[in-house]
């Protein structure tokens, strides 16, 4: 999955992104209103963190304009304590829920997990495919009934290949659900994911086709 953050204070922003891509989100990270305004135009995102008081343009200007234009996507306002009255402007123009600074990254990560079990419209969310179960809120990984252990990486690889059985994913398709604007791509990294599966889950799990990509066949 996909984070926008939106937040100009540098240290708060490197904690959540690495608390997100910990849990294995790809974060895209971007410090004013305007840029944030522009990214949400161009990309689609799984969640939107959204500071209020930003350069360019306020947060709650974003806010506005994506509801505007009928876009749904989640968003959690990042506010401060004395930030009450913004903060209730904030759930009055669509956010769907908002977190105090200074907050806890756990907290922090519950909220996330709730908002999005709660946007996905149903109380189980998680992806069945013959005897694999994802749970896309919490990242886990449920073979034949049994947990299996893998990793941030490994489960954003595996959930893309199982949103679509049958299609066949690129390696930069793949790239693009693995990593933000800023991470450093490994140039074998796909690779090492797909292997990393295939030992653990059993290697025709996840097919080749040579030259094309890689794919789960449709059960
Ligand atoms: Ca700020």
């Amino acid at each position: 999955m996909r984070v926008l953050l939106v937040e100009d204070d540098g240290m708060i922003a490197q904690g959540l992104q690495t608390a997100l891509r910990q849990s294995g989100f790809a974060v895209d990270w971007t410090s004013d209103g305007r840029s944030a305004s522009g990214a949400l135009h161009a990309t689609v995102f799984d969640l939107v963190l959204l500071d209020l008081g930003l350069p360019q343009q306020d947060g709650i200007e974003v806010l506005r304009g994506l509801r505007r234009r009928g876009d749904a996507t989640p968003v959690i306002i990042l506010t401060a304590r004395d930030e009450i009255r913004s903060r209730i402007a904030g759930l009055d123009a669509g956010a769907d829920d908002y977190i105090v600074k200074p907050f806890d990254l756990d907290e922090l990560m519950a909220r996330v997990r709730s908002v999005l079990r709660r946007a996905s419209g149903r109380a189980d969310t998680s992806i069945q495919h013959g005897a694999l179960r994802l749970d896309p809120v919490t990242h886990t990984v449920e073979q034949a009934g049994v947990p299996v252990n893998v990793s941030a990486h490994e489960y954003a690889v595996l959930e893309a290949l199982l949103q679509r059985p049958g299609a066949v994913l690129s390696r930069s398709q793949l790239e693009d659900r693995l990593y933000g604007w800023d991470e450093p791509i490994g140039s074998n990294a796909v690779e090492v994911y797909i292997h990393g599966l295939r030992r653990k889950l059993g290697s025709d799990v996840i097919r080749t086709l040579r030259g094309v990509g890689y794919f789960v066949p449709k059960t």
